[in-house]
């Protein structure tokens, strides 16, 4: 039986091993995801886990419940070696195993880019993960929780100062939620005033969100400026070291929470510890079928799809690329399967192609904006099909059921505010109770 192992089961390797479920015959090929993850994350979601509107667990698809056929591996990729057809995976208790296959799927994904800014990895926090977007909800509701209790002053504005570095799509998403969550919060401590929160939006172009026409970001300043937030324009981070964010505009913040949200990477396993070619950014050079190669150097058997593949966009004509978005990943990884099943029948593949749907953002609970070709629309309407079309772009009726069920509770008993973020402690109570009796 053939052997199909998939590096990565977020959008486009989750699409593409469902596919490949449904599409494959029994017998006719065993399906594997190597992922650290035992889930796939609809990342459009983590704004609003960050601002309480989504059930953490709500915003993930566990592989285990919704690829029935396929093996799930628990480890992370560390090479791919397509000479020798091997996958080199780290698995939970710290060995390694070496995979074959004779079909690879290269769908890792891209991490974070960080740039070397002092203090930046000791005290900011990124908006990419399910873990991290639970941190930054638990922190803004535990710094509203003790603001209360302290003095007016320094320490209790430090509390309630958020810093967010990049104004692109996540960004600019993350940004609009949490200012929400905290608008929403004020009206739960009267003894805190609108003038304490200080919601600080960091980029280094002269516009945020990049992704909408130029009369349209506009639009997205004045409209968070409307609500309270200070956009800082032209200007880069140059030091975090103890929470204290200095800008190259000569402001100096005390911040109690920095997410840094300025863009993304290449996949380490795809830019550096592979065979497989890369281009100059460090992604999977892929053909229109999505086999991975040139149409003068082909290489058979491997793969690739979504954030670390270099896709041509033929729908925006030539030297195009697919930008790294769900939009394509989740369409690429359907192509994906039925090109593989298509190519283990022995039949021709055919090439991907998809124009933009437009560009839709949260910014907030009411507050949105959607843009498709000549068309732009702003508030309430846009935040409205905003939630429609993640709504019925989450994967699977039961994660649509559990998200919608949670908005529908919301809208009656409004959010949930209380912060776990002890959660990341759980053993500190356990612990002292021990210590206290075995001193006694
Ligand atoms: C906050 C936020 C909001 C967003 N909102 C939107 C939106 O509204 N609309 C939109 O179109 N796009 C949005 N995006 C972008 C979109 O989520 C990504 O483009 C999409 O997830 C890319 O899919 P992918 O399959 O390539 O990668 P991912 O979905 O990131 O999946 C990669 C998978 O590979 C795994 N992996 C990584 N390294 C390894 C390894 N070494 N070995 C094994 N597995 C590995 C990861 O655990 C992960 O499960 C948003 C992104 C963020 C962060």
């Amino acid at each position: 039986m053939r052997k199909i192992v998939i590096v990565g089961g977020g959008y486009a390797g989750f699409y593409t091993a469902w596919g490949l479920e449904k599409r494959l015959r029994r017998g006719e090929a065993e399906v594997i995801v190597v992922d650290p993850a035992p889930y796939m994350t609809y990342q459009p979601f983590l704004p609003e886990v960050a601002a309480g509107s989504i059930e953490a667990r709500h915003a993930i698809v566990p592989l285990h419940r919704h690829l029935r056929r396929t093996r799930i591996v628990s480890g992370r990729a560390t090479a791919i070696d397509h000479a020798a057809r091997t996958v080199r995976v780290e698995l939970p208790d710290g060995s390694m195993a070496d995979l074959s296959y004779d079909e690879v799927v290269v769908t890792a994904g891209a991490v974070t880019r960080v740039f070397p800014v002092p203090g930046i990895a000791e005290k900011a926090i990124g908006l990419k993960r399910i873990e991290e977007a639970v941190a930054v909800r638990d922190a803004v509701l535990t710094a509203f929780d003790e603001a209360v209790s302290l003095r007016r002053g320094p320490e209790r504005q430090r509390r309630l100062t958020v810093v967010f570095i990049g104004g692109g799509f996540a960004g600019v998403e993350g940004f609009g939620e949490l200012l929400s969550l905290a608008t929403a919060l004020s009206k739960y401590h009267p003894d805190l005033s609108r003038d304490e929160l200080a919601f600080h939006l960091v980029d280094a172009s002269d516009h945020i969100l990049p992704e909408v026409t130029p009369p349209a970001r506009v639009w997205v300043e004045r409209h968070l400026q409307s609500r309270g937030a200070i956009v800082h324009l032209n200007t880069t981070v140059t030091s975090v070291v103890d929470g204290r964010v200095e800008l190259s505009n000569g402001v100096s913040i005390d911040a109690g929470l920095v997410v840094w949200t300025a863009g993304i990477a290449a996949n380490p396993v795809v830019s550096r510890h592979t065979d497989l070619p890369t281009d100059e950014r460090g992604l999977v050079i892929v053909r229109p079928d999505l086999r991975v190669g040139t149409e003068d150097e082909p290489i058979d058997h491997a793969w690739a799809a979504g954030d670390d593949a270099a896709v041509p966009d033929l729908a925006s004509g030539a030297g195009a690329y697919t930008i790294p978005n769900a939009q394509h990943a989740v369409r690429q990884g359907k192509r994906l399967a039925k090109n593989l099943a298509a190519v283990i029948r022995g039949r021709t593949p055919k090439a991907y192609r998809h124009r933009s749907l437009g560009t839709i953002a949260t910014l907030g609970i009411g507050h949105g904006i959607f843009q498709s070709g000549p068309i732009t629309i702003k508030g309430l309407p846009a935040w409205i099909i905003h939630r429609g079309y993640h709504v019925l772009a989450v994967p699977t009726w039961e994660r649509k059921t559990r998200v919608s069920l949670g908005w529908l509770g919301a809208l009656f008993l409004g959010r949930d505010i209380a912060s776990l973020a002890s959660v990341q402690r759980p053993r500190d109570a356990f612990r002292d109770d021990a210590t206290s009796r075995r001193a006694a």
